[in-house]
């Protein structure tokens, strides 16, 4: 059996503890690295990440701004960075689908598109025929299609890769109201002699739910026949579908992703003090 210690000695005895308590936390230091005096150092001279003021959110009613460096193809007020739109409309600053598909006139290749969509309200017709356009980088499909209670083949409803794979979720709004796409897209690369030497990624939020997950593309997205890949360049148009519905889109952005850019000087290293060594002669 223990005993309580003797009220008098409560002064040593908080010292001691504090003394215990205190190598105990430099022995924990210690054993994580926090006491560690090297420092592990890359060897990478990396350029100063360029400075970007980000965009506003897009609210109910008005459609929100793009990133300082973004490359605006709509902004509710012309149709001035699309080929073939002579049919398409602009009403209250959306513009909506017309006659045929239309395509940017700059072309991109790895990048990030913020698209937001609108599906007709009243709804008219089901399955494929309600609400039906497309995201399109080059000839790969990603689906719009009011989704909102209304079945279809899971891997032709919106958030799609069009008959390669279904979205995670249905992150749906109702129609009328304002679905948002943020995509990252990764062009394909070929090789001269044609043969895919690297092939297409692509993820995308549906109003801010994850749908799409770095996805790997079979290949391209039409409706009669299996994907396949065939050589281009890897900057392509953006794409907008007609498929007989007047979907609206809005607030239509893009980036261009580059790598971040640097150069290796040395090899990586441990700096203790004046004292170098390179990583390679070390256990670590
Ligand atoms: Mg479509």
């Amino acid at each position: 059996m223990t005993h309580a210690a003797p009220a008098g000695s409560t002064a040593s005895t908080s010292k001691r503890a504090t003394l215990a308590l205190l190598v105990a936390l430099a022995t924990l230091a210690a054993a994580s690295g926090v006491c560690r005096a090297e420092e592990y150092l890359t060897g990478m001279e990396w350029q100063r990440p360029p400075v970007v003021t980000p965009g506003t959110p897009s609210t109910k009613d008005k459609p929100g701004t793009p990133p300082s460096d973004a490359v605006v193809l709509f902004d509710g007020k012309d149709l001035a960075a699309w080929d073939g739109a002579e049919t398409w409309k602009i009403e209250d600053g959306a513009m909506v689908v017309g006659r045929n598909m239309i395509e940017t006139k700059e072309h991109f290749g790895d990048c990030q598109l913020h698209i937001e969509w609108s599906a007709p309200t009243p709804p008219v017709g089901e399955s494929q025929g309600r609400g039906n356009s497309g995201v399109f980088f080059g000839p790969y499909e990603l689906q719009v299609l009011d989704s909102y209670e209304n079945e279809t083949y899971y891997d032709g409803q919106a958030g799609a890769i069009y008959k390669q794979t279904p979205p995670m979720v249905n992150a749906m709004r109702p129609p009328g109201q304002w679905n948002v796409y943020d995509i990252l897209w990764t062009a394909p690369r070929f090789n001269d002699d044609g043969s895919l030497k690297s092939p297409a990624y692509i993820t995308v939020l549906h109003n801010g739910v994850a749908v799409q997950n770095h996805f790997q593309l079979l290949g391209d997205t039409p409706f009669d026949r299996p994907p396949q890949y065939a050589k281009h360049d890897p900057k392509q148009p953006i794409r907008l579908q007609d498929h007989g519905n007047p979907v609206r889109f809005r607030n239509i952005w893009v980036r261009e992703l580059k790598a971040p850019e640097g150069k290796r000087t040395r090899e990586p290293y441990l700096r203790d003090g004046d004292k170098e060594t390179p990583l390679a002669k070390t256990a670590k």
